[in-house]
């Protein structure tokens, strides 16, 4: 497995792949593996001959006061992993590779952009659009692989894909969780004991959306405000949104049918902002 750090050797290894005809898979990912990051891997082995894995923490899309110093790391962990995995290269530059001095251009989609994560988070993704952008000039991908677990992240990536005719395919895949329903995150590494069974609020509380559901509640805000109160009875949370959207185009709902998707972010004690998703006429292997 290559570990390459600088954008010109990563465009001459990939120059070499693709001279030999191999079709390329590139999964972005800010390390720290966890299980989700190795089915997207796998996803990507299933649709390319090489797959490049990307690992960096991309400054440009944290906000001066959120978790980019604390979030988890551990290169050599990563390595591991990756190493069991049908993985060719790895492209781990630093901010400093990505970012020379005089860097001033930005990738940023107008609409989806503005609700959910964008509401209280509003550079984030002007952040990794420009970042995926960068990094699909650098690695030239035929199919990218990204998770449902950042479902607005992957309708955004989409959406900007086809926006600016990029010829890759974008492929996303399901989210994987915990035994007891916790969706994998590396953020889930900064939990502690107590914090961690408060996390457990968000797929617990789509389980009651989808409970509500089956029993015939239609009216979303009735069943946000229940999933907000479940929430919310859990210590050490506080919600940045709970919202019923279309999956189609993530437009917010009124009444809720089997295209409905329950989005949730979370703080637990302040510190850690969890999000999880789910339809709530789950497909069979989600539920
Ligand atoms: P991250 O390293 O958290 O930026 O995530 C890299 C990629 O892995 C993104 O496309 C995420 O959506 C995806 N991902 C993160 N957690 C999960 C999960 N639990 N299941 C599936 N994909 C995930």
């Amino acid at each position: 497995m290559e570990i390459l750090q600088r954008p010109d050797e990563m465009q001459q290894w990939v120059r070499g792949q693709r001279r030999s005809g191999a079709c390329i898979g590139l999964v972005p990912t800010m390390g720290f593996f966890h299980d989700g990051h190795l089915s997207l891997m796998r996803l990507a082995a299933q649709h390319a001959d090489t797959v490049v894995v990307s690992l960096f923490v991309n400054p440009t899309q944290f906000a001066p006061n959120e978790d980019l110093d604390r979030y988890p790391r551990d290169f050599e962990r990563d390595m591991l992993m990756l190493r069991r995995e049908q993985v060719a290269a790895v492209f781990a530059p630093t901010p400093e590779l990505m970012y020379p001095p005089g860097f001033q251009t930005e990738v940023r989609v107008q609409h989806l952009t503005k609700y959910l994560c964008g509401r209280t988070r509003p550079h984030h993704f002007a952040g990794v659009t420009t970042v995926v952008t960068k990094l699909f000039n650098i690695v030239q991908p035929d199919v990218a692989v990204f998770g449902e677990k950042d479902y607005q992240q992957l309708a955004i990536i989409r959406r900007f894909v086809t926006d600016l005719n990029l010829p890759i395919r974008i492929i996303g895949g399901p989210i994987v969780r915990e035994d007891d329903g916790l969706a994998m995150s590396s953020r889930n590494a900064n939990l502690d004991r107590s914090h961690r069974a408060s996390a457990l609020s968000l797929s617990t509380g789509i389980g009651l959306a989808r409970d509500l559901y089956r029993q015939g509640e239609r009216k979303a805000m009735t069943i946000a405000t229940a999933v907000q109160r479940h929430i919310l009875s859990f210590p050490h949370t506080s919600i940045d949104y709970v919202s019923l959207i279309d999956s189609r185009n993530l437009d917010p709902v009124e009444q809720v049918d089997v295209h409905t998707m329950l989005a949730l972010a979370v703080h637990i004690d302040g510190k850690v902002r969890l999000i999880d998703n789910g339809l709530l006429v789950p497909i069979k292997k989600e539920e």
